[in-house]
């Protein structure tokens, strides 16, 4: 028997098959799709076996396969599928695609005895005859003692009766021990709150229903408030009743918290979590419960969508119009369209939940590609929160730099009530900059061409871009005089303010520094909700999905931080962060309000966010796209010529821009070479080339052989995006 086997290089991502021969002892083992480790020169290489086969095509002397890493894990037809998938649609090799599909764990070259715990039980062996034991042993009171014990027990932990006593009985097989794989997340059925759904709720609930028996993707759009995780929650139910498994998708792991929450409260250990907050041995148990087929629910974030189910019923992805669905290096794919894949794969309907949908999405809807099931209203009494925008150029000269005078005093009122505040501000750490007064030095990245943030806390400046920290000096390190100061506003900066300014206030902040700690989100959202804090101020971490009853004021300190972004997606990406940092305003009794501070008061995004109306900001926006040519009117795909030397590498994205502009269709648009958002990014220089495409066949094919000659090349590399999310 023979293997057609593709092996993983450690640098390069090469495609390589080699065959090797099955080992008489493996014969019955191997399958397709199962990961091998192989001889390859004089080393051992890990691979996954690709095809099997009874005759070898070449014919001399092939090498034998040494063991399969783990039998438990083979890659089944449909996983097999999505990895061709993954390769033909976002241009990358076969061996990345297929690493992607298993969690890190399986990557690592260490054993699988480091993961996989187990507990170990002991039990009366039925086979004994206890009775004669017990009579020949009258004077052990000691293992009397324990026979009766399992006797009424059943079966026990071994270390509970751990003794010498018990090995005799062991050894006399009277006892029999045994393992039980123990996982590390947990987690029993708790107080199952049953909701009954509303009207709207209800009509929306019945129409995915109906479609349990076939492939067909819904748009549901449903206004922040309108109880869309209640409706997930049912369909998930009658799915899993009938004997199927249901996938959800979340954008963020801060997201996941309250959600998996909810769930676990009313599905218990039919549960598996998957996100990257997980611990490595964490990951590997999920994965190992979902693969036995123990748990028919997974909940997690984008790589989560390869969960190894089987037998799926639905697929659900919540915030549908999150960035954090596409991956940004290789594979770079996005998990909306391998949902889409499994969803065919399986013949299940696919719920795409948002309320600020993409406007891909939308668009689709529209043309009936997808059936839009809309919820208007907010569930029970709740109303959507009234919002006011402020000016902050008169502010400034009022001396209000970084709250105005109304947020000011809403902030006051609401402390005052005991009602709970979120402040956001899109940007951690302290300052954004450091300059010095006396000379004009300006604290930059040695690697990348951006300036440094201060983060006071450690007393460093970071690159948010590629992680280079250093001390801050005392002195200007240019001039060494005393002349460093402080400008630009971080969430750390807003912290120090506020508590200044509301020295009674209870002050939380939650932004990547503050959580990098393992369970930290978790504490820091229940501690919030068990209301043991007033204000929540944070990133855009806490704009998403998070359910605060008590949260009656949203402050949006800067909406035009990411409004400037120089991206196609900037509107649409401010509108929804925007809509879904105030929809965290006023979601059960109480009514809400939301402040937002703007330079660009006047602006459309702006003015939609404030009217609410996603409608009229999808017509406007629409235009711009048609009129630029961009998705969803024309496809896109970004590329990026990378090196260290700017001359050469600029050269080369001119020579591959010229290539391309002979090959793609007449309607293709070829733009660039331009600088990168980033030009220098970790000592490398960035050109970017645009293609933007309606038809065009070969186009992929095209790029697949540009790809390909810069495989190998030391100096410069491509990076190819199908369907960037942002340029
Ligand atoms: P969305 O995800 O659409 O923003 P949620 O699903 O978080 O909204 O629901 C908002 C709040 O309303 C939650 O606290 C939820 O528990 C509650 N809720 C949802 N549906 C109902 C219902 N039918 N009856 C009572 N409360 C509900
Ligand atoms: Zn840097």
């Amino acid at each position: 028997m023979f293997a057609k086997v593709i092996i993983e290089y450690a640098t390069k991502k090469l495609d390589q098959t080699f065959i090797y021969k099955v080992p008489l002892v493996l014969q019955a083992k191997i399958k397709v799709g199962m990961k091998v480790l192989v001889p390859f020169g004089n080393k051992k290489i890990y691979g996954f076996v690709l095809e099997l086969s009874n005759k070898a095509e070449e014919n001399f002397a092939i090498k034998e396969i040494e063991k399969i890493v783990d039998e438990e894990l083979v890659l089944n037809e449909e996983l097999l599928q999505i990895a061709d998938y993954l390769c033909t649609t976002t241009l990358c090799p076969k061996i990345s695609a297929l690493q992607t599909l298993l969690p890190s764990s399986f990557k690592a070259k260490r054993q699988k005895s480091n993961y996989e715990l187990s507990d170990t039980f002991v039990k009366l062996n039925p086979e004994a005859n206890i009775y004669a034991y017990q009579k020949n042993n009258a004077r052990a009171l000691r293992q009397l003692a324990i026979i009766d014990q399992l006797e009424k027990n059943g079966s026990m932990l071994k270390k509970d009766l751990a003794s010498s006593s018990l090995n005799t009985l062991i050894n006399n097989n009277v006892v029999l021990c045994y393992k039980v794989p123990k996982y590390r997340l947990n987690q029993n059925k708790g107080q199952a709150h049953r909701v009954i759904l509303t009207v709207e709720q209800d009509k929306v609930y019945k129409q995915i229903k109906a479609a349990l028996n076939h492939q067909e993707t819904f748009l549901l759009y449903g206004i922040t408030g309108s109880g869309k995780t209640e409706i997930y929650l049912k369909l998930i139910a009658d799915v899993v009743k009938k004997g199927k498994t249901a996938l959800l998708l979340v954008p963020e792991i801060v997201l996941t918290a309250q959600i998996v929450k909810r769930f676990y409260q009313e599905f218990g250990s039919q549960v598996a979590i998957l996100h990257s907050a997980l611990s490595e041995g964490e990951k590997h148990d999920e994965y190992l419960k979902i693969k036995r087929q123990e748990v028919n629910i997974v909940i997690g974030t984008r790589s989560a969508v390869f969960a190894p189910l089987e037998n799926i019923g639905i697929i659900i992805i919540d915030e549908e119009h999150s960035v954090t669905f596409k991956q940004e290096n290789t594979p770079r794919y996005n998990a909306k369209d391998i949902a889409s894949f499994r969803a065919k794969y399986h013949n299940i309907p696919l719920v795409l939940g948002s309320a600020t949908p993409l406007l891909e999405t939308k668009a689709r809807a529209d043309k009936k590609v997808f059936t839009l099931l809309t919820l208007k209203s907010r569930v029970g009494k709740a109303v959507l929160p009234q919002i006011h925008i402020v000016d902050m150029l008169p502010e400034l000269k009022r001396r209000n730099h970084i709250l105005s005078a109304l947020l000011k005093e809403k902030i006051q009122k609401r402390l005052e009530a005991h009602e709970q505040i979120i402040l956001l501000l899109n940007r951690r750490g302290h300052s954004t900059y450091i300059n010095c007064s006396n000379c004009g030095f300006i604290y930059k990245c040695p690697n990348c061409d951006i300036t440094l943030t201060y983060h006071k806390s450690s007393n460093n400046l970071i690159c948010h871009y590629c992680g280079y920290q250093k001390q801050k000096d005392n002195l200007c390190p240019k001039c060494g005089e005393d002349g460093l100061n402080y400008y630009g506003l971080g969430t750390e900066k807003l912290e120090e303010f506020v508590a200044r300014e509301y020295p009674e206030a209870r002050i939380i902040r939650m932004d990547q520094d503050t959580t990098s700690k393992k369970g930290a989100h978790q504490k820091y959202i229940e501690a919030f909700l068990a209301e043991e804090y007033d204000i929540l101020i944070g990133t855009q971490m806490v704009a998403k999905g998070l359910d605060f009853p008590k949260v009656t004021l949203v402050g949006v300190i800067n909406a035009d931080n990411s409004l400037n972004i120089p991206d196609f997606r900037a509107n649409e990406n401010t509108f929804a962060l925007l809509n879904q940092v105030a929809g965290r305003s006023g979601r059960k009794e109480l009514q809400g309000e939301v402040v937002i501070q703007t330079f660009n008061p006047d602006n459309f995004v702006i003015k939609c966010v404030a009217q609410n109306s996603y409608d009229t900001f999808y017509q406007t926006e629409m235009n711009i796209r048609r009129q630029l040519k961009y998705p969803p009117y024309y496809y896109l795909i970004g590329l990026k010529v990378v090196g260290k030397d700017y001359h050469k590498t600029l050269a080369e994205a001119q020579k591959i821009k010229n290539y391309l502009k002979t090959k793609v269709a007449q309607e293709t648009i070829v733009l660039g070479p331009t600088t990168a958002l980033i030009l220098k990014y970790n000592n490398e220089y960035r050109f970017q080339i645009i293609i933007k495409y309606r038809f065009d066949e070969e186009l992929k094919n095209i790029l697949k052989e540009i790809d390909t000659m810069y495989v190998l090349n030391k100096d410069i590399n491509v990076e190819i995006d199908v369907d960037p999310l942002h340029l």
